[in-house]
């Protein structure tokens, strides 16, 4: 691997900020970086080798993080002279630094509004623009860019094992499907339910060879007014589940409840200890959210997507170690950011299903290189009656992984793009 050196201006009062950036950049580009008294200069003056902007130090140091208050027009943080800062408009993005503006809208969960944030304002989040501040950096410094093809993280969250009796059932008896009723019930009745269906899920999954992660809530019932998981996550119908997704070369994961409990309790209900986390509801706000999985032990965590949107949260399409700012110093976990999530598409745009096929295959056609692009299916979306139309899409996606030649990673791939 080929060690590129720089020499970062000492009188910058943002160094940890850009040896950071560099380090990621190094991951992007498969190089070595190295930090010293020679080598490419990085300085807030223009004619150096690597230059950001002092409008981004004097935002940093007062702590302003809107984005109005950092973007230019193009998207970009910019110079003095109106050109672009790649390498603070890099940081910004991937330190999520827009979601720590103290006036920034949260959602009836708390969670950061996709409609409050720069890719609404600037409709880009269908565009990896770190990449794009990654290539342009490279270029300047003669180091090569090559486009590797995207590979594909594919997920499960398991919310609900017993719904199927009361949301396909009353969907079933809308339209006067009593027959469809009458074998929701026997399926119930004799431990069979409709969403517990992992094993049909991993059957499909393996036709296409593709492998994917089954995220699992170990808190049942109700907190703060909002459902946990419908299941009981010890018990044997349930753990003979987990150990069937572990021997069959498929993930298990923690789908992290909404509820006091810490991650050490929830991960301490697992007979294998889990590597990956993903919020439930995608329920978290930085930098608590993150703090919570470092201090964890976690390795993975998979939650940073909008739930009302598909796209990018942070404008980068590969897994990364996300920037702890109150510390001033990288996460050592890996973020593994989510794209495309079913209930964006069905309950938060109200799509058809020819809409959601649009929207999700323009998103992929768009990044078919240098992505690690992440799809979230629930299991409830499997049956065909109140999400009909639904598990097509997804042998859809699975099709068009294979029709494109790529791939799906596992969790130990992932790990592989952590710098740290
Ligand atoms: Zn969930």
């Amino acid at each position: 691997m080929t060690t590129v050196d720089f020499h970062i201006d000492p009188s910058l009062p943002v160094m940890p900020e850009i040896r950071y950036t560099l380090e990621q950049f190094a991951v992007n580009k498969k190089i070595n970086v190295q930090f010293g008294a020679s080598g490419f200069l990085v300085s807030d003056a223009v004619n150096s080798n690597l230059s950001i902007s002092k409008k981004l130090i004097n935002n940093l140091r007062e702590r302003r993080c809107d984005y109005k208050e950092n973007l230019g027009a193009t998207g970009f943080i910019e110079f003095e002279n109106g050109t672009p800062d790649y390498l603070g408009t890099a940081f910004y993005m991937l330190a999520c630094l827009q979601e720590y503006h103290a006036a920034a809208q949260k959602d009836n969960l708390g969670r950061f509004k996709f409609s409050g944030s720069y890719q609404a304002a600037y409709q880009n989040s269908g565009q990896n623009i770190v990449q794009i501040c990654f290539d342009k950096l490279a270029e300047k410094l003669s180091i090569p860019n090559r486009a590797n093809p995207s590979r594909f993280f594919l997920s499960h969250d398991i919310d609900t094992v017993y719904g199927a009796i009361v949301q396909d059932g009353f969907h079933a008896l809308k339209f006067g499907r009593i027959d469809i009723l009458l074998k929701l019930i026997l399926n119930t009745v004799t431990q069979k339910p409709d969403w517990l269906n992992m094993d049909q899920i991993m059957k499909l999954e393996s036709e296409y060879d593709v492998r994917s992660t089954f995220f699992w809530i170990v808190k049942r019932g109700k907190a703060e007014a909002f459902e946990n998981a419908d299941y009981n996550f010890k018990s044997s119908s349930i753990q003979k589940v987990v150990r069937t997704v572990e021997s069959n070369g498929f993930e298990n994961g923690l789908h992290k409840s909404i509820s006091q409990d810490s991650f050490q309790k929830e991960i301490g209900e697992f007979e294998k200890k889990p590597v990956a986390n993903r919020y439930h509801y995608l329920k978290f706000n930085l930098p608590q959210g993150f703090d919570a999985i470092e201090n964890s032990g976690l390795k993975l965590d998979a939650s940073l997507g909008f739930a009302e949107n598909i796209g990018f949260r942070n404008s980068y399409g590969l897994p990364y170690n996300p920037f702890d700012v109150t510390n001033r110093k990288p996460y050592t976990f890996v973020e593994v950011p989510l794209h495309i999530m079913d209930t964006t598409l069905f309950k938060y745009n109200r799509a058809n299903l020819a809409e959601a096929r649009e929207k999700i295959l323009k998103f992929f056609e768009a990044n078919k290189t240098n992505c690690v692009l992440s799809v979230l299916w629930h299991n409830n979306f499997f049956t065909n009656y109140k999400y009909k139309g639904y598990l097509q899409l997804y042998k859809e996606i699975l099709e068009y992984i294979r029709e494109n030649k790529l791939s799906a990673v596992t969790q130990r791939e992932l790990l592989q793009y952590s710098a740290y």
